[in-house]
């Protein structure tokens, strides 16, 4: 394949803050970038070389996007895989049509995992609930709307049929996973680029910590042996391998007692968990997702320093505009601020990634920025 140089036009599909921080990449690189959204001041677009403000179903806009960009991508696993198959009439497309629809969706994603041998939680496929199925073993358990969920969004504990039934009408009757709650000794997830030669290059693993179903802070390296970091590498290039995937795609693990690891979802798209790349790593995710894209080889993703990264949400903002200075006092830290207006309570805003010599001492810093930031 031809790669596309420098001085390029590419298209983002969506505009929010990982779009951005693909355009920064992409202009760094001396490529231009025009983004889609529906949101007229989203972070992408308001740095995109073009913005075109539409919807993803609008054909004139997709015709626009595919006959002007050498190549497109997305930010955003929620674009209908159909849009995918269109702009790869008329343009590169990575990730392709197929990934992407089993990504965005639970119920494909299940059944994708399970074919091909991959461990993930006992579930059920949820479409109405009617008392037939024999779902007891899932409780306790929780609800996965099948689509469109994020952030913890679209997800209820459930504990019996009848809180089952409830939550299931709170979703509006949507269809659904019922997952069992497993015990988790900790989560881990994989980013990793497959190119258009089939080459697969994976940064290294990294942990999670969420609170209340969002990501709150990922560890890189994850302190967990390298036999497990070995196997959930292995899991993830095999999965990309199966899927002949083009682009960046992350995997999320849950570890169990035991060491046992279990799939819990996959993202066709550089992730939250694979922020730290930026500052951490030899090659960003957003540099990665751009070499697949272009057709260039994939860049080094050695770790250079252990990181922590820190997600902002809009909660710190509520009384007034957080006091940044110990983060930018702070040599081994890096700010990174989306540019998003409104500051709602859960809302990503940003996020700060701290290098140390040690996962510990990156740590130790880590909290310290965080716990000053809290208390203003
Ligand atoms: P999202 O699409 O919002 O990221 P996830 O399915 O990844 O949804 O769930 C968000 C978080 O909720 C997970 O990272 C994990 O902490 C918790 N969680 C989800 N499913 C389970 C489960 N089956 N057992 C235990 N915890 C879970
Ligand atoms: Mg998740």
């Amino acid at each position: 394949m031809k790669p596309i140089l420098p001085g390029a036009m590419l298209g983002l599909l969506g505009g929010g803050q990982l779009g951005r921080m693909f355009t920064m990449t992409a202009h760094q690189m001396g490529y231009q970038v025009t983004v889609l959204d529906s949101d007229a001041d989203s972070p992408a677009g308001r740095i995109a070389d073009q913005f075109i403000c539409a919807d993803y179903a609008d054909q004139s806009a997709l015709q626009q996007i595919g006959e002007q960009c050498a190549a497109v991508t997305t930010e955003f696993e929620n674009i209908p895989a159909d849009v995918l198959s269109t702009l790869a009439s008329l343009s590169r497309v990575s990730p392709g049509a197929r990934s992407v629809a089993i990504a965005q969706n639970r119920i494909a994603e299940k059944h994708f995992l399970k074919t091909h041998g991959f461990p993930v939680a006992p579930f059920a496929v949820i479409e109405q609930v009617d008392g037939e199925d024999d779902i007891k073993h899932l409780f306790p358990g929780i609800l996965k709307v099948s689509q469109f969920g994020y952030d913890g969004k679209g997800q209820r504990p459930v504990n019996d049929e009848a809180e089952l039934q409830a939550a299931f009408i709170e979703m509006r009757s949507v269809p659904c996973i019922l997952e069992k709650k497993l015990p988790l000794k900790s989560e881990i997830s994989v980013v990793l680029a497959r190119g258009y030669d089939g080459a697969t290059v994976s940064f290294p693993v990294v942990e999670n910590q969420h609170v209340g179903g969002i990501l709150d802070i990922s560890i890189a390296p994850a302190r967990i042996s390298n036999r497990v970091a070995e196997q959930a590498s292995a899991a993830a290039k095999n999965l990309v391998q199966i899927l002949e995937y083009q682009g960046v795609l992350c995997v999320e693990f849950f570890v169990l007692e035991g060491d046992q690891l279990v799939i819990n979802e996959i993202a066709p798209r550089p992730h939250n968990s694979g922020h730290y790349t930026i500052d951490a790593c030899i090659t960003s995710q957003f540099e990665q997702q751009l070499r697949a894209l272009c057709g260039l080889p994939l860049g080094n993703a050695a770790l250079h320093h252990p990181a922590v990264m820190v997600n902002l949400l809009g909660d710190l903002w509520q009384k007034s505009e957080p006091d940044w200075t110990q983060v930018l006092e702070e040599p081994l830290a890096k700010l990174h601020l989306y540019g998003k207006k409104e500051a709602r309570p859960g809302r990503k805003m940003g996020h700060f990634s701290v290098l140390g010599a040690t996962v510990d001492e990156a740590l130790a810093s880590a909290n310290q920025i965080r716990q000053h930031l809290e208390s203003n």
